[in-house]
């Protein structure tokens, strides 16, 4: 398991990151793209989009979404392929996972 974060700063919104790892990233509604967990991985999704309630979670560096091993290949060739250099991918910390709050 890995972790992956956008920092919407740089992001261009142009999409490729969902074309490569589309249960990975998904669109927010001003054009910017950010991390989620997926029902299918994870039991429910989470969409780490800076918004409120259930389903999410923050954006930027504190909205960190755990990659699964099947989605660890395809995750890190989006972030090679990101205009924006913005995709971080990292090890796995629990602590960090524990931090996001939500
Ligand atoms: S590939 Fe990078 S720059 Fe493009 S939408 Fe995704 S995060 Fe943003």
């Amino acid at each position: 398991m890995l972790m992956v974060w956008i920092d919407q700063d740089l992001c261009t919104g142009d999409g490729i990151c969902q074309e490569i790892a589309p249960d990975v990233f998904v669109a927010r509604d001003d054009g910017l793209w950010v991390v989620k967990e997926e029902a299918s991985h994870f039991g429910s999704t989470v969409v780490f989009d800076g918004g409120d309630g259930a389903g999410h979670g923050p954006d930027g560096g504190r909205g960190v979404a755990r990659i699964p091993d099947s989605l660890i290949d395809s995750s890190v060739e989006a972030a090679e392929e990101c205009p924006g250099e913005c995709i971080m991918i990292e090890p796995y910390d629990q602590a960090t996972i524990d931090a996001r709050g939500g």
